[in-house]
């Protein structure tokens, strides 16, 4: 059985919520037998990697280089800890510094030049913005190894093939399943837990893409459906769908099961569910597309599906 599983900012946003998400992986994976994680970039509000990215592109932009070089600070701390409270010094914990300090490095290099320029394309935001995605997998994937699983962080800029509409970029799915399937499907057949890249892709041409803020969930949409998925899970900090927003109505109710349209109906009044194009794929392919509480990991949380059946 096959399961894509998506981790969003908070649930890799320290070295503690690294350690509980590869709970939850393991435990799937002891179900599942064939895992596939998709990481967004550390952090959620107010420090959000993808958003101090952002911010700093603004800053260079603006001639503000100081600013810059103190969000790349900032990033570089943010990751160091939690490389430090999570990689032993014995173990792969310097090389993964070194890599993530390269990603840092090559983020100066590109605010250096947006400030240059005095230019900040939606192809240099695309570039810039991903980069904590492409972080936190390394770190992530680097710790399941050292429990003793084996893992490979992927950047899907090798899975996924869009168009070139930057910053909201549209998947080539022939081209995407041809490259998706052969790159992973060796791995999971050789017990490897891939670590891909939420958010980011690449053109046909090899230069990088996102698929808009918050696109991680619609990544492992069209990762569960090139690998015909038996479930695609988004773990988030509620039971699921709830009857009312937690934080306001104390007892809202998580509801079990969701058919694609009612989910479509509950974003068009509003409601923040899923990146908008994420049950595209899974409705193309039938694919149940679960979403679960990282903290009551127990609880089933509501399962979207094609009729109102559910599994
Ligand atoms: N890191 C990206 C964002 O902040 C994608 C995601 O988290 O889904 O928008
Ligand atoms: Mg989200």
């Amino acid at each position: 059985m096959t399961l894509v599983m998506k981790f969003g900012g908070t649930s890799v946003g320290s070295a503690q919520a690294m350690r509980d998400t590869a709970e939850l992986i393991e435990n799937t994976k002891d179900n599942w037998g064939q895992v596939v994680v998709i990481a967004s970039g550390m952090g959620s509000k107010p420090v959000k990697v993808t958003d101090l990215l952002l911010g700093g592109a603004q800053a260079a932009l603006d001639g503000d280089q100081q600013k810059y070089l103190d969000i790349a600070e900032e990033m570089r701390l943010v990751h160091f800890e939690a490389i430090d409270g999570l990689l032993d010094p014995e173990g792969e914990r310097q090389a993964i510094l070194a890599e993530n300090l390269r990603f840092i490095e090559h983020y100066v290099a590109l605010c250096d030049a947006v400030r240059v320029l005095g230019e900040l394309s939606p192809r240099a935001l695309d570039a810039i913005s991903g980069m904590g995605e492409q972080m936190s997998v390394r770190i992530l994937a680097a710790y399941l190894r050292q429990i003793g699983y084996k893992a490979e962080a992927i950047d899907a800029t090798e899975l996924i093939t869009t168009d070139d509409n930057f910053q909201s970029a549209n998947p080539l799915m022939d081209e995407t399943r041809k490259l998706s399937t052969a790159r992973l499907q060796p791995l999971l057949e050789a017990n490897v837990i891939p670590v891909v890249t939420g958010f980011i892709a690449a053109t046909e041409n090899g230069v990088t893409t996102t698929l808009g803020r918050g696109g991680s969930d619609y990544s492992a949409a069209i990762i569960g459906q090139t690998l015909d998925a038996d479930e695609v899970w988004i773990w988030t900090d509620v039971d699921g769908v709830m009857t009312a927003d937690p934080r306001l109505v104390p007892d809202a109710q998580s509801i079990p099961v969701l058919t694609y349209r009612e989910v479509s109906e509950l974003a068009y009044y509003g409601a923040k569910v899923l990146h908008p194009k994420t049950m595209r794929p899974c409705i193309e392919n039938d694919i149940p597309l679960r979403i679960k509480n990282t903290f009551n990991p127990g609880h089933p949380g509501t399962v979207i599906v094609a009729n109102g059946q559910g599994k």
